[in-house]
């Protein structure tokens, strides 16, 4: 892609659909997955090949954060123990990320060790932490009691401290840019597997992971916001992860964050993202468009093939009215394949022919993929595709790419061979 262009293209059509005649000149360049070497696999009807079934592997032991309180207290109960047996280890779990049955001197001596491995079973095993961003953002290598690995990020903002979650091991929508996808799916992760990665991360602060609290004033300091971009698409494993955020969110028996902190982030699985809408958890919701004309989504996003975009943005629109929240619409920008002016003015028709005042557009430079030849567009032309949706009154906001320089930003969150190696030589937690 060595191709020099005006950031500002000629107008769109009168109609707004595609190109004007000064866009559709040879000057303007349009490349593709298909272009760049990407082939996309296909299943027997010939469609884009996705997989939303996980394939069969060992389940994670059952822990505390599978199951809802009045299961916890049937399980302490089963053993002969009073119900705010289940409540003591709720907190110390959740509010003060340990279990370690030595610090738990409330509950009885006597079996004690027993209980609280059956409860809170070893789930995450760290098998590497690197830190960047002078120390405000650590990306985790987790390894899970299969050997499934998973990671995800927590980084540091004025005010504020996100944790970027994993929900799959692996990734089944076969994203062509996207490191996960490429990878293939391993397995979808348990409620608890995913909540305990909150926990592991308000532990880590908690111990001084991102500076020591009592010297920065931020003592009692935890993970204020989550974003369900690390591994995996959260919406194919609808039912866990639902299980996650509201214990992620209960106030009483879980964590008690507020939901309006968490972002669960989807490529469009139209049926979940209904779905999600009704559950009554006013979570924020990110639909991950990247383009806004099927004939270029269907190729850079495979599940465009059972979705389209009209039918995402109606499903998008559908979430802001059921529950009053303001959509994000993510907008990966890659050089030469989806950051034309045209396409911000397409974009932004389509989102206000929908009304106003419900959706923001986050264009995020792309963060290339190890091998990858695609890259981030040009900052004039990144500033051009802002201005258009700007004039367009759309909301927009240029997405930080923290953790880049440590393959930690979105897309890139993958196990390497090396991450493989030294996974093999850690044990699983006890
Ligand atoms: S971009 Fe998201 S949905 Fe697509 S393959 Fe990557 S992790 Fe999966």
């Amino acid at each position: 892609m060595t191709s020099k262009r005006s950031p500002v293209e000629g107008p769109t059509t009168a109609a707004g659909i595609g190109p004007g005649a000064g866009e559709r000149s040879s000057a303007l360049r349009q490349t593709r997955p298909r272009t760049e070497g990407w082939t996309q696999k296909t299943d027997a009807e010939g469609r884009p090949l996705l997989q939303f079934a996980a394939p069969k592997r060992g389940k994670p032991p059952t822990h505390l954060a599978d199951l809802s309180h009045e299961d916890r207290v049937a399980a302490v109960q089963e053993r002969g123990l009073p119900a705010f047996r289940a409540s003591q280890i709720e907190k110390h779990y959740f509010q003060h990320f340990t279990r370690n049955p030595d610090s738990m001197t409330d509950l009885p001596a006597e079996g004690r060790s027993e209980l609280v491995h059956l409860m809170l079973p070893a789930l995450l095993t760290e098998v590497r932490r690197i830190q960047t961003d002078g120390g405000d953002t650590i990306k985790f290598l987790w390894k899970l009691h299969d050997g499934a690995l998973v990671e995800s990020v927590l980084m540091r903002y004025p005010g504020r401290i996100t944790l970027c979650v994993s929900s799959q091991a692996g990734c089944g929508m076969n994203c062509p840019f996207c490191a996960t996808g490429q990878a293939g799916l391993t397995r979808n992760m348990s409620a608890a597997e995913i909540v305990d990665q909150v926990i592991q991360a308000n532990r880590i602060i908690e111990d001084g992971g991102l500076g020591d609290p009592k010297k920065l004033g931020h003592e009692g300091e935890r993970v204020s916001n989550i974003v369900f971009m690390g591994m995996g698409e959260p919406l194919a494993n609808y039912n866990r992860v639902i299980q996650a955020i509201k214990v992620l969110t209960d106030k009483k028996h879980g964590i008690g964050m507020s939901a309006r902190g968490i972002t669960v982030s989807t490529v469009g699985l139209v049926p979940a993202i209904l779905k999600l809408a009704e559950e009554g958890i006013p979570v924020t919701f990110a639909l991950s468009l990247h383009a806004p004309d099927d004939e270029l989504r269907d190729e850079m996003i495979p599940v465009n093939s059972r979705w389209k975009v009209e039918e995402a943005l109606d499903a998008a629109r559908n979430y802001f009215e059921k529950t009053g929240r303001r959509v994000s619409i993510e907008y990966a920008l890659i050089k030469d394949m989806n950051d034309h002016a045209w396409r911000a003015e397409l974009l932004a028709e389509k989102l206000n022919s929908r009304g106003r005042g419900w959706v923001h557009v986050n264009p995020i430079p792309l963060n290339p993929t190890p091998g990858s030849v695609w890259t981030a567009s040009e900052p004039a032309v990144q500033a051009e595709f802002v201005r258009r949706l700007e004039a367009a009154g759309i909301p927009t906001t240029i997405r930080d790419t923290r953790g880049k320089d440590i393959d930690g930003a979105c897309g890139q969150l993958v196990a390497t061979e090396a991450d493989r190696a030294d996974a093999a030589q850690t044990p699983i937690g006890v």
